[in-house]
């Protein structure tokens, strides 16, 4: 037997466990997992003292996102390979309505512009903005072809939003088809009059955004789609979770209703950003927080009310930021870290806290793959799943800069911080497409991801 590929000698970890062992990959899939030394293979890769892990997912990410000036910086194409240098494998964007768009006709948009571009398997979640019937009956499409993760806005009215007479009419919806909502929440009407307060009061600067979503704003919001959860049965994740105030809300939740997402930067990050001359650069929304909440979300990931590590990628440039500098209601929001996502939360995580590398599993791949309908295809590193692996080498130690970086953007959030471990090869589909920390994947496209329903874990 001819493998095309064989990696040897590494620890192989999986969400349940981890052990010394070679894996076999053939025709893009997982072929054989166990002592292999004997046998031959096209390619062979020493991991001796690295451990092998499952391709991560990140099912949080906006590539090529937005219009006019605020277009982000990457395509399909450079973005995917950013993503794969930093060990992801596979990634669910959005498909965010421009105007005009329906959900399916931003559907049928997006799925073009990533056809033949990315580098690594992709899908997308739906997203609905208005409760007109042909709006509710195109969502009821997606949840029945392979898309049922349905992306939903309790704030920024007039572009993104969905009235919450919309998003419980769309819950019962999943509840009753079999699907997942993705629930970007936050008080509109609080967040607006903070807003409108602050432009008045001629506060306009990045300190000012913060203010302006302090954390009862997402827990007024997050409150109240649990409640809609729990009426009408539909599971919820939480998009980027920034308070630890939140955590009352998952002690006395109801099992297999409320997921949790997090993204690096609000684990590692504090408010301070906000007090820098560039604190523009980090505006995102919701906004980063003081240290207190910062703690009190690691404390959410150890106690296993967090599922998933995200990015939340929108890959900005500082010029693109600072036209807009001296007044936050204008500046593009979202930082570039689908390239950083991982490694940082390996790195802070793992390294420096102590977190299991089964735990890193979960929360970089295999939860995702579950919550996504994507496992047992993908999240796992065994006979039959996807050859989506990566190879991480333990003990490198690097200086995190911009200029390092392979995303469209001259801007790095985590500029200048101490970083322990690096991914070496990454694998998608059977195909190594980074080598010794370079691309090598020209050739290589991935495939869009039809999906299952969500395996509630
Ligand atoms: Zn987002």
């Amino acid at each position: 037997m001819m493998w095309d590929l064989l990696i040897k000698n590494g620890t192989v970890v999986n969400s349940w466990g981890r052990m010394k062992a070679d894996v076999a990959v053939s025709d893009g899939k997982i072929a054989a997992v166990g002592d292999l030394r004997d046998m031959e293979a096209k390619k062979v890769i020493d991991a001796r003292g690295k451990y092998v892990l499952p391709g991560m997912i990140d099912s949080h990410a906006h590539i090529q996102t937005g219009v006019g000036e605020r277009k982000s910086g990457d395509t399909y194409y450079t973005g995917s390979i950013a993503a794969a240098y930093g060990g992801t494998t596979s990634f669910v964007d959005f498909a965010f309505l421009n105007e005009g768009e329906t959900p399916k006709t931003a559907m049928e948009r997006k799925m073009k512009e990533a056809a033949g571009e990315s580098v690594l398997d992709y899908s997308f979640h739906p997203c609905i903005t208005s409760m007109d019937p042909q709006s509710l009956d195109e969502i009821h499409g997606f949840l029945q072809s392979g898309f049922p993760s349905i992306k939903l806005f309790t704030v920024y009215r007039g572009t993104l939003m969905l009235e919450k007479a919309g998003v419980y009419e769309v819950m019962k919806m999943i509840a009753r088809e079999g699907g997942l909502a993705l629930v970007h929440a936050e008080s509109a009407d609080m967040i607006e009059r903070n807003i409108a307060d602050a432009i008045r009061e001629g506060r306009t600067d990045a300190r000012a955004h913060a203010l302006s979503r302090p954390p009862v704003t997402e827990l007024e919001a997050m409150y109240g789609v649990y409640a809609m959860a729990r009426e009408t049965g539909a599971p919820v994740i939480l998009a980027h979770m920034t308070t630890g105030k939140v955590m009352e809300l998952f002690e006395h939740a109801e099992k297999g209703l409320l997921f949790g997402e997090v993204c690096p930067h609000y684990l590692v990050l504090d408010d301070s950003v906000y007090d820098r001359p560039d604190g523009y650069n980090y505006i995102c929304s919701p906004p980063i927080r003081g240290s207190r909440d910062r703690e009190a979300l690691w404390d959410m990931v150890e106690k296993g009310y967090v599922q998933l590590i995200n990015s939340d990628h929108t890959d900005y440039s500082k010029a693109q930021k600072e036209r807009y500098k001296d007044y936050f209601p204008d500046v593009p929001n979202g930082l570039p870290t689908i390239e950083t996502r991982g490694m940082v939360f390996f790195s802070e995580g793992v390294v420096k806290r102590g977190i299991s590398l089964e735990r890193f599993v979960d929360l970089t791949s295999a939860n995702a793959a579950k919550l996504m309908g994507l496992y047992p295809r993908k999240g796992v590193i065994r006979p039959g799943s996807d050859g989506d692996l990566i190879i991480i080498d333990p003990d490198v130690h690097y200086q995190m800069e911009a200029a390092a970086m392979h995303m469209a953007t001259d801007f790095c959030p985590y500029e200048g911080m101490e970083m322990t471990g690096a991914v070496d090869c990454t694998i998608a589909g059977g195909a190594v497409i980074i080598e010794n920390r370079k691309f090598t994947g020209t050739d290589h496209r991935g495939k869009l991801m039809k999906r299952n329903k969500p395996l509630i874990p």
